[in-house]
């Protein structure tokens, strides 16, 4: 089934802001490049009809390209009801007609997943359809398990796209091409030679009015759990054995199994100035804005290299990388005042997507010195352009049955498991500067293991 080309689409929670912001352009997109000619679905409990759709549709498409817009509002139609009331799939089944194949991107409130997963078999669809989940996936481990039970009821795994958009951008797969499409790597990605690594995803700015959203959920939940754990992932996997979607994942889900569970002494939490003062964020509320963690990888290729993760809004810079230190030379037979500053090799990821790796070269002159200098590519801009939008991507994936780049079961509950003695008030709050780099992780970590400064 995987691997079949989808004959429909239908899109739960149309009339919302996920709809609004990623998934109608991305439709637009995917009409551009052809391959959205079958019945488009949107459904929602607002009172619109199909018209209605289509004025909405046109209004967040403004500025484009108009044969394209009228292509896709050819294939739209809207359904009308609460996912609560079972009249609502004989509806949807009704526009769908013959359709074989349909894809069902669920932008709802993951409270729904059961009633609409139920909803779906009920009317026949649970051979064959696919199920395109979004975050959050649960909010624990149990409500992670939870959520897998109840989709598993009526579906297969292997009929369950689950999102992290994140690995739906291109420099994130380039981790993988980089690493599996050259040698020069291989020898050295390992414990003999790195000394450490460290993902970092800082955005200078803060909850932006999405209080209602984020109190209660903060950093941990929000982006180490799922997006960074996968960076981790890719940066610490083996090799896959083959091109095939679940050796992938199968190596991901090998490496969360290493990690051990993230104790309290390897985190440090903190929140920005002014934060309790946003709108819908509960007075009394202990959310983090930013959180940093160190975890090992218990493993032959990794163990005893400290892994870091942080993560904040509210900081001095929007970055998201991840840099890989190497260890420093044995020697310094160039640099009298000490040894020269190790390697380091740096993926970045946002806001430009550049690799660069960090050399020693001789100082120009007398004797031989040595200076660091920095070997950079802008490959988005060597190769031509940002490549698709996650959306575009991960949707364009799911009705092509393409699994690859979706978190599976196994994965997701692995890095609830890593990070579940470590949510909410388990440890304490820092306070920080807005604008600034954070709490001070390098004084709060304890371990004698030092933070990186780079
Ligand atoms: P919204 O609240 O904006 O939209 C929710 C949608 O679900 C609306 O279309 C709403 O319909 C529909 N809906 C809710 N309850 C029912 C019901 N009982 N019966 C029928 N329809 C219902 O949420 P978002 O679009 O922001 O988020 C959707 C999902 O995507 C959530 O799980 C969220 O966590 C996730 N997500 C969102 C992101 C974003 O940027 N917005 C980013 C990443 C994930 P109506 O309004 O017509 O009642």
């Amino acid at each position: 089934m995987n691997g079949d080309q989808a004959d429909a689409l239908v899109l739960f929670g149309i009339t919302g802001d996920l709809a609004k912001k990623k998934l109608i352009p991305a439709l637009y997109e995917l009409t551009a490049e052809g391959r959205l000619d079958m019945p488009i679905v949107g459904t929602a409990r607002s009172q619109w009809t199909d018209e209605r759709l289509v004025d909405h549709v046109r209004e967040v498409l403004q500025g484009r390209d108009e044969a394209i817009i009228d292509q896709l509002c050819s294939h739209l139609s809207y359904v009308e009801g609460d996912y609560q009331n079972p009249a609502v799939y004989d509806l949807i089944s009704e526009k769908l007609g013959d359709a074989q194949l349909p894809v069902f991107f669920m932008a709802i409130p993951p409270s729904l997943f059961d009633d609409v997963a139920t909803g779906l078999a009920g009317v026949g669809f649970a051979t064959n359809g696919r199920l395109v989940v979004e975050k959050p996936f649960g909010r624990d481990l149990a409500s992670a398990i939870e959520l897998n039970e109840i989709l598993h009821r009526h579906f297969h795994e292997d009929q369950i796209f689950r999102i992290d958009h994140f690995l739906g951008k291109e420099p994130v797969q380039n981790l993988l091409v980089f690493r599996f499409a050259n040698v020069l790597l291989e020898p050295i990605w390992n414990r003999h030679h790195v000394a450490s690594v460290m993902v970092t995803m800082s955005e200078a700015f803060g909850i932006e009015g999405r209080g209602r959203f984020y109190d209660g959920v903060g950093a941990i939940r929000d982006v180490i759990q799922n997006h960074l754990l996968q960076i981790v992932g890719l940066l610490a996997m083996e090799p896959p054995v083959s091109s095939e979607p679940d050796a992938l994942r199968d190596e991901i889900v090998k490496v969360m199994s290493a990690i051990p569970a993230l104790t309290p002494e390897n985190v440090v939490r903190g929140r920005y100035d002014g934060y309790l003062d946003e709108p819908d964020v509960s007075p009394t509320s202990d959310t983090e804005t930013f959180a940093a963690v160190r975890l090992e990888i218990d493993n032959w290729r990794w163990a005893g290299v400290p892994f870091f993760i942080r993560a904040g809004k509210g900081m001095d810079e929007t970055v998201t990388e991840a840099v890989i230190e190497l260890r420093q030379t044995p020697q310094d037979l160039f640099a009298p005042e000490g040894k020269p500053p190790a390697n380091v090799i740096r993926f970045r990821m946002k806001p430009d997507d550049v690799i660069s790796m960090s050399m020693q070269a001789k100082v120009p002159g007398d004797g031989l010195r040595a200076q660091g200098v920095d070997l950079t590519v802008d490959y988005g801009e060597a190769l031509g352009g940002d490549g698709p939008d996650p959306y575009e991507r991960l949707i364009g994936d799911a009705l092509d049955g393409d699994p690859r780049l979706f978190a599976r079961q196994d994965s997701v509950e692995e890095a609830w498991r890593i990070v579940e003695g470590v949510l909410d008030s388990t440890t304490p709050l820092h306070d920080y500067r807005r604008g600034s780099s954070g709490p001070d992780c390098a004084s709060l970590l304890p371990g004698g293991l030092s933070w990186p400064q780079h």
